[in-house]
């Protein structure tokens, strides 16, 4: 297939502003892709060449060598590059006008072949040279390999190939986008999809199977060792007695620790770690990986639990910012001695060719203690108990926070209380320390778009417009302007990341009445605290769930952390706000009441 036809359509997508148009082109893509290749498109449309689990690396080519290899694809000194580079500020438009202007001399003569022949398989073929390039003389072979592409390349091709290696795809097309268009090109409905996609995630193999299957095909799909399963979630609560009503009077509760969520897989002696995010982290836990062919006694299994940092000298736990260290740390020996960890294993999702996913929480519960090893404390299953009242609920929660977890889950053991992958529901529901701050627990909100400061803070952006994420329209909706909790670096930092994701107009998927001086692709996720929930015109988040006319909004909100594990669609949900703004009046009535 043309790769040419994959340009013209980035192209057009990116000219889209609304979120069904987004996913109607896109079908439209996926209609004229040829079947084998649509994985490819799939991955190449996300920024990728192949999904995060895959443990892969992505492509590395900093400016300076991306600057040579366009200097050399096309035929100009890195001088005019550079010239081209300060007046657009996108190395993708330079690459395309630089291309443009030889374009008039009709195809290049070139020993590799000519202009526009490129096809999709030897573009990613390519694209997966430079990314897999290592060692003596791969720096070379990258800017060869790159500068050759370009070359080849007409200039639109040549502007989303350089955009690609950039890291500024900027089309900020996720997955529900996706799965929506595939069911749309191909049939089949949006839950079946969705539920395949759920189990096995593979957003490129899904695309192909139902391309080339059809519906049946995505039917038959099953959890597979080695292809993550997206997570399961729980919702949020702040009032023991509602969730002990919620889970109909009986239910487990976990401690909920504080550390890095792991699925564990492991087929005979291959582990491998998948992050919350299903990125591959298997190299920052060897510890784990050991620990799990020696103490979970199963041939083939997926398991899930949470790695905690531990204290070196006591085995208490430590908070979680502590794994951040294993991360940077490029001696990983070392970073296992300085940064010991545990991992509490709470469920368990595959053993030796049966699917867990399906059965109830108890029973999976009862077979992960059963293929455990007895007798180490390395690998330990959360700590637990069944209550059945509010009383022991609380006792227990105030327990785990004394020994340094997060709070408690609460998790149905209803019969029907399955494993529900990739979604965010009621089986399991969080009760968080925090809650009993003035508004209940942070939240986690997308950036949209930024807004330059004043003052000392002129020329900076330093204002920015956050959105959380719905679900029902896959699109985002702001709920504040958050402008404050940040330091000086932090402040600084900021610039070159908020620049990375800037657009030219608002994003598709961004339904704001806000104003922005400019807008920003929705990817990156930030922890933000805010003192209360209230009604506002200005905001379009839940706007009309509440009363007509109003969105809710946060009140100063201030920044916590930027979130890196996770997606912009893991941010907190409209519906949890609705939430939890519902939960806050009632806490004001209850309160009111008991003044009167
Ligand atoms: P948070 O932002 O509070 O970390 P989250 O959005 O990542 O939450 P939630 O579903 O709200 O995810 O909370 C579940 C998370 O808590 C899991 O992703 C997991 O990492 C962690 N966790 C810790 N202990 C447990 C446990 N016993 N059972 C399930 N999840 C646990």
């Amino acid at each position: 297939m043309k790769f040419r036809v994959v340009a013209e359509y980035f192209d057009k997508l990116e000219e889209i502003s609304s979120r069904l148009q987004l996913s109607a082109t896109l079908a439209d893509l996926f209609r004229v892709t040829e079947k084998t290749v649509l994985d490819k498109v799939v991955y190449l449309i996300q920024g990728k060449l192949w999904p995060d689990f895959s443990g892969l690396p992505e492509i590395g080519l900093g400016e300076k060598l991306l600057i040579k290899a366009i200097a050399l694809g096309t035929g100009r000194e890195e001088k005019e590059v550079e010239i081209t580079l300060r007046k657009t500020g996108d190395l993708g438009e330079v690459a395309y006008s630089l291309k443009g202007e030889g374009e008039s001399s009709g195809l290049l003569a070139y020993v590799g072949g000519v202009e526009g022949e490129l096809t999709v398989e030897e573009v990613h073929e390519k694209l997966s040279k430079v990314a897999l390039a290592t060692g003596s003389g791969s720096r070379d072979v990258k800017i060869r390999t790159m500068a050759g592409l370009i070359k080849r390349a007409t200039a639109l091709e040549a502007k989303y190939i350089v955009r690609f290696v950039d890291g500024k795809l900027r089309l900020g097309i996720g997955d529900a986008t996706v799965l929506d268009a595939l069911s749309q090109a191909f049939g089949g409905s949006k839950t079946e999809v969705e539920r395949a996609y759920n189990i096995r995630a593979d957003l490129g193999q899904i695309a192909k199977l139902l391309a080339e299957g059809g519906p049946e095909a995505i039917s038959s799909v099953k959890v597979t060792v080695g292809v993550p399963v997206r997570v399961m979630l729980a919702e949020r609560l702040a009032d023991t007695e509602e969730i002990m009503e919620k889970m109909g009077g009986k239910a487990l509760v976990d401690y909920k620790y504080d550390g890095e969520r792991a699925q564990i897989h492991r087929k005979g002696e291959k582990v491998t770690i998948f992050s919350r995010r299903m990125e591959n982290i298997t190299s920052q836990y060897p510890d784990v990986v050991l620990w799990t062919k020696d103490y979970v006694e199963a041939e083939e299994v997926i398991c899930e639990g949470e790695i905690v940092a531990v204290d070196p000298e006591t085995g208490e736990m430590r908070p979680f910012q502590e794994l951040m260290h294993r991360k940077r740390k490029n001696d990983v020996q070392e970073a296992i001695a300085q940064y010991p960890v545990n991992l509490f294993l709470f469920d368990l999702l595959y053993l030796n060719g049966q699917e867990y996913i399906t059965k109830g929480q108890l029973e999976r519960r009862r077979k992960l203690e059963e293929i455990l090893k007895k007798g180490q404390d390395k690998i330990r299953i959360a700590e637990s108990i069944i209550v059945e009242e509010k009383g022991k609920l609380e006792e227990f929660f105030f327990k785990a926070i004394s020994e340094g977890a997060e709070g408690v889950m609460v998790k149905s053991i209803a019969p029907e209380a399955i494993y529900q992958a990739g979604a965010r529901g009621w089986l399991w529901i969080k009760l968080k320390r925090d809650y009993k701050s003035e508004m209940a627990d942070t939240v986690d909100l997308v950036v949209v778009g930024a807004i330059y400061g004043r003052g000392k803070r002129g020329g900076k952006l330093s204002s920015l417009v956050l959105a959380a994420y719905d679900e029902s329209s896959d699109t985002f909706q702001t709920v504040c302007r958050v402008a404050s909790g940040f330091s000086d670096q932090e402040l600084e930092e900021m610039q070159n990341l908020i620049r990375k994701y800037t657009i030219p107009h608002r994003h598709p998927r961004v339904n704001s009445n806000a104003e922005a001086d400019v807008w920003v692709e929705p990817a990156l996720v930030m922890e933000v605290r805010g003192a209360e929930l209230t009604l506002s015109p200005m905001h379009t988040c839940c706007l009309g769930a509440y009363r007509e006319g109003m969105g809710i909004s946060i009140r100063f909100p201030r920044f916590i952390r930027w979130r890196e594990d996770k997606s912009p669609e893991d941010a907190t949900t409209t519906t949890e706000i609705l939430e939890m703004y519902r939960n806050r009046l009632k806490k004001i009535e209850s309160e009111t009441e008991e003044t009167v």
